[in-house]
This record gives structure tokens, sequence and C-alpha cells, in this order.
């Protein structure tokens, strides 16, 4: 029997000192109706509430726990780099064997750079694509996000849609203004952009496969399309990672789809759940970064040795069973779109590797357009009875499911039984 008290007397508590009573935004459960749940522990694929109340977790912390919760190679390697020391502001050894790591499934990230966040190293890579092109103006897809740096704060996917807040007050005109706003999947758009601003736009940055607004592949030729756009326009092309990294495929979209990117960014997974970021690309861009050149960009915490193990733990042991995970993940969108056509419930399995998203809508999903013609109203109450049986989702339409290397059958069998049993309240309700 499910019940829950303190989840609310927390969550009362938390709205009395923090907005929304959350750390982030798209932790509220203002899309999906109640209060958030208040999570105490996890361990492999399931976490606990404070109420005791267990579920199989499609979170994953927005993504970044490829291997799942407080995996013991993870935790250990933690706690050995705790012991010597949290941060030194210094420069330290493993610094240089993750991005090795990273380059080995990454080459085309000829050198890096280690930041805090996936916001900071978006916002790093634009000043240096500004810087190195001379240019002002980007590009950006509908629905895609990038972290919340200014520019980048329109029309940003999840977040921002799940809570109808197209525009964010606080932006100033001039800075939105040079942000370009083109659909995703859509090449002409971007030639288009480029003939309305010739020779002012820096670069292009594009989620190569869309997850915050859901998961969206890019058609055939799309990526292609866009690296020979912007080579065209002497423009640059940046991949932001952040999510696909390392979990589309083991080397990222660029690998999945064998299409270069400039500059990469990186967060998420290479941080296995600590605070990380990295952007990173041709080494003749790279060597305008100061102290080599004379683009600023610096961190009091960059290259913690604690997020660096955490992360290297993470890669090590994630990317050996990486083949694994997504079959899980294939396995279980397959499931799941089983169960939907049964009942005859319109939806949408998108997915690539170890990431996907099941939109309620009979249109198949390619953009931000196609992607919000799906029934919200009923994502919600899927959501509030998958919750209740033991399925932890992000409470919103537009996120992605993230599957570990340690999602096993019975956590996918529960899922599916959960699923099936959530969809038949729902439709008996309607
Ligand atoms: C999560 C995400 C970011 C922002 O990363 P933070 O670590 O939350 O700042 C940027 N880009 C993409 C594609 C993301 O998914």
């Amino acid at each position: 029997m499910y019940t829950r008290s303190r989840s609310d007397v927390l969550f009362a508590t938390a709205r009395d000192c923090m907005p929304g009573g959350v750390s982030s935004p798209v932790r509220a459960y203002k899309a999906v109706g109640g209060s958030p749940v208040f999570i105490e522990q996890g361990a492999g694929a399931w976490i606990q509430d404070v109420d005791g109340n267990r579920y199989v977790d499609y979170v994953l912390s927005y993504g970044p726990l490829l291997v799942g919760h407080a995996h013991q190679e993870v935790v250990d390697a933690i706690q050995v780099a705790a012991r010597k020391g949290t941060s030194f502001g210094a420069c330290t050894e493993h610094e240089s064997n993750l991005i090795r790591k990273i380059q080995s499934f990454m080459p085309l990230m000829e050198r890096l750079r280690l930041v805090n966040s996936g916001t900071e190293a978006v916002m790093s890579a634009l000043r240096l694509a500004r810087a190195f092109t001379g240019r002002d103006k980007i590009i950006k897809c509908a629905g895609n996000y990038h972290g919340h740096a200014d520019c980048l704060l329109v029309e940003a996917g999840s977040g921002v849609a799940t809570l109808g807040l197209p525009n964010c007050p606080g932006i100033p005109k001039h800075v939105a203004e040079d942000t370009l706003v083109v659909p995703f999947n859509n090449l002409s758009a971007v030639e288009q952009a480029f003939e309305k601003h010739p020779g002012e736009i820096a670069a292009m940055i594009v989620e190569p496969v869309a997850g915050n607004m859901g998961v969206i592949p890019p058609a055939d030729g799309y990526l292609n399309g866009l690296r020979q756009i912007l080579t065209d326009q002497n423009a640059l092309l940046i991949f932001d990672e952040v999510m696909t990294g390392f979990r589309v495929h083991p080397g990222g979209a660029q690998a999945l789809y064998d299409v270069a990117p400039d500059l990469t960014t990186l967060g998420k997974v290479i941080g296995g759940g600590l605070p990380i970021g990295a952007y990173g690309g041709r080494d003749d861009i790279m060597t305008w970064i100061a102290p080599e050149g004379s683009v600023y960009q610096a961190g009091t915490l960059s290259g913690n040795p604690i997020a660096v193990q955490a992360g290297l733990a993470t890669l090590n042991s994630g990317l050996n069973e990486w083949d694994y995970a997504a079959s899980q993940a294939a396995l279980l969108m397959n499931g799941l779109g089983a169960i939907a056509s049964d009942k005859s419930v319109p939806m949408q399995v998108n997915g690539v590797g170890t990431m996907f998203s099941c939109f309620f809508t009979g249109a198949p999903v390619m953009d931000w357009d196609t992607a919000s013609t799906s029934n919200v109203v009923f994502f919600a109450k899927v959501f509030r009875q998958l919750l209740i049986r033991g399925v932890h989702l992000a409470p919103s339409q537009y996120e992605a499911w993230f599957m570990s290397t340690v999602h096993d059958s019975e956590a996918i069998k529960h899922t599916l039984d959960a699923f099936d049993e959530a969809l038949e309240v729902v439709l008996n309700d309607d």
C-alpha cells in the first residue's frame, strides 16, 4: 500500500525557504499535480523515498547515473579521493586521465577544458566560438536546452516548456536578439538564417539527438547537412552532448552518426553524479582559451578531484556494460509500445541507445511542434499511477527516460507491469 506523509511535511518546509520548494524547477510537480517525493537513498536501479516507498528510477539524476545509484566502484572512488582532500585549486594527476578516457571515445575532442556544469561548458564554448569567428550571432533549435545561460534561454525545451515560460524575463533584449531560433530537423531554416544574416553568425549549437523536448533523433542527413552548411559559411558547429555523450553511443552522437562537430560540450555522465562539465574540440580553436589564448574562462572548483574520480569510475565501469544498458532500453521501449498499442493508446516511442521517451500522441515526433501535440494531461495521469506503483519518471512529458547498466530484468518487468496497470486505470477513469 502506497502512503506518504513525510514527503509532504518536508515539502512544506522546503517551500518556506526555497522558491517552489526545489533547487531546480524540473523537480517540481507543477505539470503532473501533487507535490514531489523526497528521496532518501538509492541503490542500483532503485530509489527509496523518505516514507519507505521504493521505485525503479528512470530519472537517474537526469542522465548522469549510467551505472545506477551508489555503484560500488563509484562510491569507492569518491571515498578514496575525498580522504586525500576535496579541492586544491592546483593541478592534479587525474584530470588528464579523465580527459584521456573521454578522448579514447571522442577523438575529435583534441583538447578539453573541465568545468563544473553543462551550463558552464556551453556558455564557455559559445564565448570561444564568438571569439574565434569574430561574430556575435548564434543559432539554436526550438526545444533544445543548453543550460540556463542568458543567450540560450530562448525556446529552451522541457523545463521551460513544462512550466509554460516561453520567454524568460531578466534576459537583456540585445542578448536574446543575437540568438536565432530554428526548428529542429530543418535544414532550410538554417540556410535562411545565414541568408538573412550573412557574415554575422558565429556558430550553431544543437543537441545532435534532442533530449530536452523528449528524445528526438536527427532525421536522415540532418547532422551531415548542418556540417556542410556551417563549413560553407565559415561558422562553427557545436554539438551539445551534455546529455547524449556516452548515452546514445559510447562515443556520443558524433560517433553514432559519424559527423564531426568543431566543438563539443559534455556534462552529466562524465561526472557520474557529481558536478562537472567539459568543452573541447579542434586544437586550433581550443588554443584560443586562456592562458594559451585570450578567451578567459576559469573556475575555482574546475577539475575537482572527487568529481573527476566519480567520472572515471562511471566511464570505466559503465562503458564495459554499455551494450547491456542499450539492450535493456530497447526491451523496455518495445514492451511499453506493445502495451500502449494493445490498449489503443496513441503513443510514440523515440529512443537512441540508453535514452528514450514515450510521447502520448498519434503523430510522429520530429521537432518541438510535433512533440507539443502530446497529451500532457494524459501523461500526468499515467505519471501519477506509475509513481504509486513504484516507477519514478521525470515529472514532465518532455523529458527522457534514462537506462542504466544495472536495470535488470526484474526492474524491467516491474516497470512493464506497472505501465499496464497504470494505463488500465487511467483509461477506465476517463
Ligand atoms: C543538462 C543539459 C545541459 C545543462 O547542464 P547542467 O549541468 O544542468 O548545467 C546543457 N545541455 C544539455 C543538452 C543538457 O541536457
